[in-house]
């Protein structure tokens, strides 16, 4: 079995706790790998490494192109080591070989992004309002990123924030989850390969309380890119605001997935069922609360069983499986919970409901997909992110209804509208309020387009030339040109 080892300062080293814990295979149930149980010692050690190589020659001075084919060296690793990273990741939070492995493939090309983003961020000459003076303004790195991230997607969550930062010239100290820390150690190790000058790269596992939480007061944290539940984006954004630290925030979602009687139901139905159950539903945009027009209501539901109930359940590791299974055991606890919460409040289970045991179901660690009907929008089924493969699906009337139903939630990370009309799209498209709206698709994303959230669901933007500016500031700079100041007591 292997024992990681944390990699801080460019160097393999035991964690000063001397301990480590068992990371577990969501299917077998088994302990694969010991992962080191990182402290306040090794996270203000990795700060301060990240602090060092910032303002190292070796870093800080190479060029923004030199910084490019760096990432892009990087990038060319990740490809390479794509089947090898994605079998980790599977291994650790159960999801789909199938999706992990393109989603490993995507990892590389975030990085080959963002490296020719490098040498792109410029300043402008500013056409100033004064004589004698000449203004610039030019964009500098802000210094040590934290980036914690939760384990629904480890590989793919770290690129949108690890890949800016560096292209903008930053280090980082990555903090994944205490569930699946073992593929962004062996990213590190790639780092490593790729030439990284010691201390760029970071990587402290452990607890949020016991090494989150210290990354984040560290004085010489200069930043902190969270993505994760609520509750720790919360406890982040407080604990940061203590000396302003800047924040990018990705929380959690509940976001309406909408189906208008002129849709294409075919593709509709398939849209539902990626919304909310690829990935067993464990994805900050699962399309949890399904909103259809009152007239297709009965007709739609049926055809979602029907389609759902066909879904090939179980070993996550093979190609065809569609379903697997739940990737922690106190998620899969909470998903029950929630379900019997549904039950309690008066929604209609239709399909699933229930725990999957037996052959095909590896230790146990299954939910059945599960669709409530007769849900209204004030149940707490409605309201809270399960993060699960559990479908709430809502009646509405008209557009009006609809999109009062779809912004009536504390979360706004994303939605999506299906219709043929081009109108009835664009109308509901400006009304929504969410950070990506989908019109008859869903669950599309990309390096090259903004990602976050509206309201609880987050602050600032991923992916794309606009999440560069989340790790960088600006500079204005003054140049006296004519050098006689007339009075100097009167701002000039
Ligand atoms: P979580 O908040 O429990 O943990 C996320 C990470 O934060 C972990 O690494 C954890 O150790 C750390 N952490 C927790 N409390 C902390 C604290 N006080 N200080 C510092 N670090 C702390 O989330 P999770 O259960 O791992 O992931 C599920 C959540 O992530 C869901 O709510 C989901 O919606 C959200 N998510 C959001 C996006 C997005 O892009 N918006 C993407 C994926 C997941």
């Amino acid at each position: 079995m292997e024992q990681f080892q944390l990699y801080i300062d460019g160097e393999w080293c035991a964690p000063s706790s001397g301990e480590w814990f068992d990371t577990v295979e969501p299917y077998s149930g088994e302990v694969w790998a010991r992962i080191p149980r990182g402290n306040a010692e090794d996270a203000n050690r990795a700060v301060e490494a990240a602090h060092r190589a910032f303002l190292s020659p070796e870093w800080s001075g190479l060029s923004a192109t030199q910084r490019g084919a760096l990432l892009r060296r990087f990038a060319d690793l990740i490809e390479v080591n794509a089947d090898r990273l994605g079998r980790i990741e599977q291994r650790d939070n159960g999801k789909l070989i199938a999706e992990v492995s393109s989603q490993v493939k995507n990892v590389a090309q975030w990085f080959h992004y963002y490296a020719g983003l490098a040498d792109k961020i410029g300043g402008s000459v500013v056409p100033i309002n004064k004589p004698g003076v000449f203004n610039y303004t030019k964009y500098e790195p802000l210094g040590v990123v934290v980036a914690i991230t939760p384990w629904n997607s480890p590989l793919s969550l770290t690129s949108w924030k690890m890949a800016p930062a560096l292209a903008a010239g930053n280090t980082i100290v990555l903090k994944p989850s205490e569930f699946t820390s073992a593929s962004l150690l062996e990213l590190a190790k790639l780092a490593e390969q790729a030439g990284f000058p010691r201390g760029v790269v970071n990587v402290v596992t452990g607890y949020g309380a016991e090494v989150g939480e210290p990354l984040v007061r560290h004085r010489l944290t200069a930043k902190v890119a969270f993505t994760g539940g609520d509750i720790g984006g919360r406890a982040v954004n407080r604990l940061a605001a203590e000396d302003l630290k800047k924040v990018t925030l990705e929380l959690g979602g509940k976001s309406p997935n909408i189906v208008f009687d002129d849709a294409d139901l075919d593709q509709a139905v398939k849209g539902a069922v990626s919304g909310v159950f690829a990935a067993s539903g464990q994805t900050c945009m699962a399309g949890s609360r399904l909103l259809l027009q009152e007239n297709i209501y009965d007709t739609f539901v049926e055809r979602l069983i029907a389609m759902v109930s066909e879904a090939r359940i179980g070993d996550p590791s093979q190609m065809d499986t569609q379903v697997g299974p739940i990737a922690t055991r106190p998620q899969w606890e909470k998903i029950l919970g929630m379900i019997q919460m549904a039950k309690d409040d008066g929604a209609t289970c239709v399909l699933g409901g229930h725990p999957l045991t037996g052959e095909g179901f590896g230790q146990g660690q299954f939910i059945a997909p599960t669709i409530f009907t007769n849900v209204t929008n004030d149940m707490r089924i409605a309201q809270q992110e399960v993060f699960g493969p559990v479908l709430s699906v809502i009646r509405f009337k008209n557009e009006d209804d609809a999109i009062r139903i779809a912004n009536d939630v504390d979360f706004g990370l994303a939605a999506a509208v299906w219709t043929r009309d081009l109108h009835r799209a664009f109308y509901c498209v400006d009304r929504i309020r969410a950070g990506t709206v989908w019109v008859n698709n869903y669950r599309s994303t990309s390096f090259t387009t903004p990602f976050g959230g509206y309201k609880m669901s987050g602050l600032g933007r991923e992916g794309g030339v606009e999440a560069l500016k989340e790790y960088y500031q600006t500079k204005s700079v003054w140049i006296t040109t004519q050098p006689d100041r007339a009075n100097p007591f009167i701002l000039g």
